[in-house]
């Protein structure tokens, strides 16, 4: 299992680079006057709901949360934004329904997180930010650059989901391992298993315009369970059918540093 633990969005930013590197020229970065969001070592206390002076009311405690867990739902929640956000902007701009479709998705795997940030009344980093504003300044640098590269053209864009999916689905595998909280797993569960479709569906939209393509955060063995739909965590309708046949480099660039691309199905 993946034990490196959260510095994927670290990779992204690598990869979203090397990506831009390719598409595009230049790049402006965001700033954000935000202020930070709790400290990573802040544990949750644990939270109390009064009812009132009903005296059937019981108050419902909830176990303290591992740091871990609060830095994971804290940073989730914005990775799910990123996600919701670039698809809007992008879907806006290419008018390709699957972005429009895949936003819905991601606001509802926000509201998700949400309820856990509910749960345990931790700080909401999102509050009223608009649409591609983020309180971690690296998920507002990556939307930058995210959005930057999609533009560039249709096909641009739909990698650039492809990407998005990739590193979700690495960060909540990493999650997932960190936590025992029965409902922190669920709710990372069911935003895999998103995710999951999500990576599926980018991928086939970029297949039926003739692009094969090679992970960028994720190994083979693991983006073809994924594109298989033979990781068991999706409720999936079916596989993909014939596969991906023969592996073939995107002509050079970003792909480098995965060390080559991969082999037909066995
Ligand atoms: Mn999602
Ligand atoms: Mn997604």
């Amino acid at each position: 299992m993946n034990t490196t633990m959260r510095n994927t969005h670290r990779l992204l930013l690598g990869a979203a680079g090397l990506i831009v590197a390719v598409g595009i020229g230049s790049v402006a970065y965001g700033a954000t006057t935000n202020p930070s969001p709790a400290a990573a070592d802040e544990v949750a206390t644990v939270a109390v709901v009064d009812q009132g002076a009903d005296p059937t009311a019981i108050a419902v405690s909830v176990e303290a949360l591992s740091a871990t867990d609060a830095d994971g739902i804290l940073f989730m929640v914005e990775e799910e934004k990123l996600a919701r956000d670039v698809y809007l902007t992008l879907g806006e701009l290419w008018g390709t329904p699957v972005f429009t479709n895949i936003a819905s998705a991601e606001q509802t795997h926000m509201d998700a997180v949400f309820g856990l940030i509910e749960t345990y009344n931790l700080e909401d980093p999102v509050g009223d930010n608009a649409i591609g504003v983020f309180t971690d300044p690296e998920l507002q640098a990556l939307y930058d650059d995210l959005v930057a590269t999609g533009s560039e053209s249709p096909a641009a864009a739909l990698e650039v989901g492809a990407v998005i999916e990739e590193v979700d689905i690495e960060d909540l595998v990493d999650y997932l391992d960190g936590t025992t909280a029965g409902d922190v797993t669920a709710v990372y569960k069911r935003l895999l298993a998103g995710s999951e479709n999500h990576l599926r569906a980018f991928v086939s939209q970029l297949e039926r315009s003739g692009v094969e393509r090679t992970p960028v955060v994720l190994d083979d063995a693991t983006y073809s369970a994924i594109l298989d739909g033979s990781t068991g965590s999706a409720s999936n309708g079916g596989g993909r059918g014939a596969g991906h046949g023969a592996g073939q480099g995107r002509g050079g660039g970003w792909a480098g540093g995965r060390g080559g691309g991969r082999g037909g199905n066995a």
